[in-house]
C-alpha cells in the first residue's frame, strides 16, 4: 500500500501548482472575495491519526456540507417520518432548481439540494425558536467533531440572507404546498446560518468519522447513529451529494461525498478514512474543481474507491 503521507503531500503540491482553479461562488457576495489559490486536505484513519496537507487548518464556509449533519440530526429527531417531507432520489438538476418542485407537489427530491435541505431544517426547527434550533445544530457539530471552537460566520450568514432570493422562492413554494410547517423566515434564518458554519478540513474530517465507522466515533467510542443509519446516509451522499455532478463524482472518485459552494468536500471511505478537502474554485455545476481532482488522485493511489481498486 502506498505511503499515505507521501500521497497527501504530492496531492497538496500538485494542487498548489495547478492553474486551472475553477471559479469562486459569487452569488453569495461574502464568498466572492475568498482567495482561489488555497487548497487543503485532511485524512483521518481508524486510529484517529490525521494526515494533512496545504491549508488544512484554514476555516472555510462549509455551506452545503452542513446538510449531511442536519440530515443526521433530523433523522435522529423524527426517524423515517422525515421521508414524508423529502425524497431520496438524485435530482439530476441544479442545486437551487425550482422546476422539479412543481411536478412533485412541493416535495424536494433529496435532502442535499437546497429545497430538500430547507425542508430538513424546517423539521429540526419544529416550532422552536430559530436560536434554539441553531444552538442544537452547533452543539451537534461540537459533539461529532470533538471541538467546541466551531462557530458560525455571521458575515456569510448575513450575506446569504440579503441575497438568497432563490432560496426564499423555494421555501415559499414549498410552504404553499404545506411541506414547510414553520414561518418561512424562521426556517430560512436557520438554514442560512447552518450553511455558514466555518470549519477547517481537519475539523470537517473529524466531524465525518461516525460515517466512516458504522455510526461511531472510533476514538471516543461515542455512538452518533446506528450502523444502518450511517450506511444509508452514505448511500444518499453517493447518489445525491454533488447535485447534477453526483454521477461524475461516483465515476471518478468512487466514495460517498458531499460538496458545498464554499469549495469544501467531505468524503467517506467506509472503514478506512474520513476525508475533507477544500479548494474554493468551483466547476460548472458548483462543486470544488480541485477538490474533486484531489480526491480522485487519493482514491486511485490508495485503492479506496468503494467499487474496488
Ligand atoms: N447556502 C447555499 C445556498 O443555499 C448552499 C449551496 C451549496 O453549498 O451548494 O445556496
Amino acid at each position: 500500500m502506498p505511503d499515505l503521507n507521501a500521497v497527501v503531500a504530492e496531492i497538496a503540491e500538485e494542487m498548489r501548482q495547478r492553474t486551472d482553479r475553477g471559479e469562486v461562488a459569487t452569488y453569495i457576495p461574502e464568498l466572492a472575495g475568498v482567495d482561489a489559490g488555497q487548497f487543503g486536505i485532511a485524512v483521518i484513519d481508524a486510529d484517529g491519526a490525521v494526515t494533512a496537507g496545504g491549508d488544512a487548518d484554514v476555516p472555510f464556509s462549509i455551506q452545503s456540507v452542513s446538510k449531511v449533519f442536519t440530515l443526521t440530526l433530523a433523522l435522529g429527531k423524527i426517524g423515517d417520518r422525515l421521508w414524508r417531507h423529502v425524497g431520496r432520489e438524485p435530482s439530476g438538476s441544479a442545486f437551487n432548481s425550482i422546476v422539479q418542485l412543481e411536478y412533485e407537489q412541493g416535495i424536494p427530491r433529496n435532502p442535499f439540494i437546497n429545497a430538500g435541505a430547507i425542508a430538513v431544517t424546517d423539521q429540526i426547527l419544529a416550532g422552536h425558536e430559530p436560536r434554539e434550533a441553531l444552538g442544537e445544530i452547533l452543539r451537534f457539530m461540537h459533539f461529532i467533531a470533538d471541538d467546541p471552537s466551531i462557530t458560525i460566520d455571521e458575515k456569510v450568514a448575513a450575506s446569504e440572507r440579503r441575497t438568497g432570493f432563490r432560496n426564499v422562492a423555494l421555501a415559499n413554494y414549498m410552504k404553499s404546498f404545506g411541506v414547510l410547517q414553520n414561518p418561512v423566515d424562521y426556517t430560512l434564518g436557520v438554514y442560512f446560518h447552518h450553511c455558514s458554519i466555518a470549519m477547517s478540513c481537519r475539523q470537517l474530517a473529524m466531524a465525518g468519522r461516525f460515517l466512516a465507522w458504522r455510526g461511531k466515533n472510533p476514538t471516543t467510542g461515542h455512538s452518533v447513529v446506528s450502523p444502518e443509519r450511517a450506511r444509508r446516509i452514505n448511500a444518499i451522499m453517493l447518489t445525491c451529494g454533488h447535485y447534477d455532478g453526483s454521477g461524475e463524482f461516483a465515476y471518478r472518485v468512487g466514495l460517498p461525498g458531499k460538496s458545498g459552494v464554499g469549495g469544501g468536500i467531505l468524503a467517506i471511505a467506509p472503514g478506512i478514512a474520513s476525508i475533507a478537502v477544500w479548494a474554493p474554485g468551483l466547476d460548472s455545476v458548483g462543486n470544488s474543481h480541485l477538490g474533486r481532482i484531489a480526491l480522485e488522485r487519493l482514491t486511485k493511489r490508495m485503492g479506496w474507491s468503494i467499487f474496488g481498486d
